[in-house]
């Protein structure tokens, strides 16, 4: 049953009312196989991989073999997807439990393309190796960058095809998280009745939040550590050129972490206006504009709560106004706080912004990659490249040597701050799409195993990852798809 794994479930979310959740069921597969365990995340977990054969492991990372605690649950939500509002749910998740780590924490642990369930509508339930592999790929570099993420257990492959445009491998992920909760559980909840919103919202500040439990006017306190959390995150993406691709309320977290590896990417040249997702015609969710698409989502997560913040709606509407009117401040301070390490500053200039908007600026007249520009200025010498002799860029980078030196420390402690924000690798596409298609085209983890080792450590400086530093020779063209 898992046990011998080091299991400590327990089912804490399907205690809540019954409208949140529907049981389910893995479904029975072929063939199940281990295509990737994250060795390193079960050691922090507790848990012991090396107590299981590698059919066993396959079994319970499948879902064919359950802990003995375990309530498998299928999540209810909704959500605004580009806009529009859809009832949603775990249509190809299912929640096994939540598992307590040797550090006190509570994580949920998630199948993610397990058969179908009751929300699954006219959909299969079931994920391909591709996008579970880009997942764990991309959620592992993220949490390696240090920001708030969830994390990829293990993909195991079932031995059996997923219908798409063409037949695939079928795979199943195991997601481990903070928690499932989303702005769309609460757009569900608003919309069933108060006592179910009231339990949920309970439930989040108890699991998310535990220091607003008892504090007056809890629920609106609650809206502004969950905006906080956002605004944080959100600039920790703006600060390593990733973007999420689909910012759909159901794909924001109200713990704060990153959630729904779909059609994600890093940005190589900067530019405010780069789009990945094939199916973001409009830039919706482009790079430039996630601060502001995380504001839309927060106001959707505010009305989610307005029934409960004060029992006079216009005080309510007034309240959660005015912590939403604090958002785009709430993310300059988060985001600039950012670029002043990024550019080696310990100390605050009013010109700071400024300062670092003329970079930006320069970066996008050149097409500056983004990564590996705020990773040479954190080297002893700026490499010989045309673009740092361009006479604007020299003006710019003296106005910079001259912030620095009133920033007062030694230049050898302001690079050492630089190279432990500006990450020397991260998962470019080209070499994602390069692991991903040896796994899926010749069954070669080999690739992604490389791939991941790199992206292990992204501020280290190893000659070896040189390889993995180089933007592709040209990207046109290039897209994400939706799992
Ligand atoms: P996503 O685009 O991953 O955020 O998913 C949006 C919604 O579609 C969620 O409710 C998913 O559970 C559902 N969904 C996605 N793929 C499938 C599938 N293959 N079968 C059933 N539901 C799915
Ligand atoms: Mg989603
Ligand atoms: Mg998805």
């Amino acid at each position: 049953d898992g046990r011998a794994v080091g299991w400590r479930f327990d089912n804490t979310y399907a205690r809540l009312p019954e409208a949140l959740f529907a049981s389910a069921t893995p479904a029975r597969v072929q063939g199940p196989r281990v295509s990737i365990l994250n060795h390193g995340l079960a050691a922090e977990l507790g848990l012991d991989l090396a107590a299981l054969a590698p059919d066993e492991a396959a079994a319970l990372f499948s879902g064919q073999t359950l802990a003995a605690e375990s309530r498998p649950i299928a999540q209810a939500y909704a959500g605004h997807q580009f806009g529009g509002f859809t009832m949603l749910g775990d249509g190809r998740a299912i929640l096994l439990g939540e598992h307590l780590t040797p550090s006190g924490r509570l994580v949920d642990i998630q199948l993610k393309g397990p058969g179908r369930t009751r929300f699954s509508r006219g959909g299969d339930g079931r994920a391909a190796l591709g996008p579970m592999l880009r997942e764990y790929i991309i959620s592992e570099a993220m949490a390696a960058l240090g920001i708030p993420t969830t994390r990829s257990l293990a993909v195991v492959t079932t031995g059996e095809p997923v219908y798409r445009t063409s037949p695939l491998k079928g795979a199943i992920l195991t997601r481990v998280a903070a928690s499932h909760i989303r702005v769309g559980t609460f757009e569900y909840a608003v919309r069933r009745d108060e006592a179910t919103l009231r339990a949920l919202a309970e439930y989040a500040i108890a699991r998310h939040y535990p220091e607003l439990v008892g504090a007056p006017r809890k629920y609106l306190e609650f809206l502004r550590a969950v905006a906080d959390r956002q605004a944080a995150l959100v600039a920790r993406w703006m600060l390593v050129g990733f973007i999420h691709g689909v910012l759909n309320t159901d794909n924001v977290a109200i713990s704060g972490e990153t959630i729904d590896y779909g059609p994600c990417a890093f940005m190589n040249a900067y530019d405010p206006g780069t789009v990945f997702s094939s199916i973001d015609h409009a830039g919706r969710y482009a790079y430039g504009n996630q601060p502001n698409i995380t504001q839309w989502n927060l106001a959707r997560f505010a009305e989610t709560l307005l029934p409960i913040i004060d029992s006079d709606p216009e005080k309510s509407v007034a309240a959660a106004t005015a912590v939403l009117g604090e958002f785009p401040a709430r993310f300059e301070r988060h985001w600039l706080e950012g670029m002043r390490k990024k550019l080696g500053l310990r100390t605050e200039e009013a010109g700071d912004a400024e300062l670092v908007q003329s970079l930006l600026e320069l970066m996008h007249k050149t097409r500056a990659d983004f990564t590996n520009t705020f990773r040479d200025l954190s080297g002893e010498e700026l490499p010989a490249d045309d673009r740092y002799q361009d006479p604007d860029f020299r003006a710019w980078h003296s106005r910079w040597q001259e912030r620095l030196v009133r920033d007062g420390q030694p230049m050898s402690s302001a690079r050492g701050l630089m190279r432990s924000v500006n990450p020397a690798v991260i998962p470019r596409n080209h070499r994602v799409e390069e692991a991903l298609s040896a796994a899926e085209e010749r069954d070669d983890l080999s690739v992604m195993h490389r791939l991941l080792e790199a992206l292990a450590s992204p501020y280290e400086d190893r000659p070896e990852l040189a390889p993995y530093r180089e933007p592709p020779a040209d990207e046109c063209g290039y897209r994400t798809f939706c799992g």
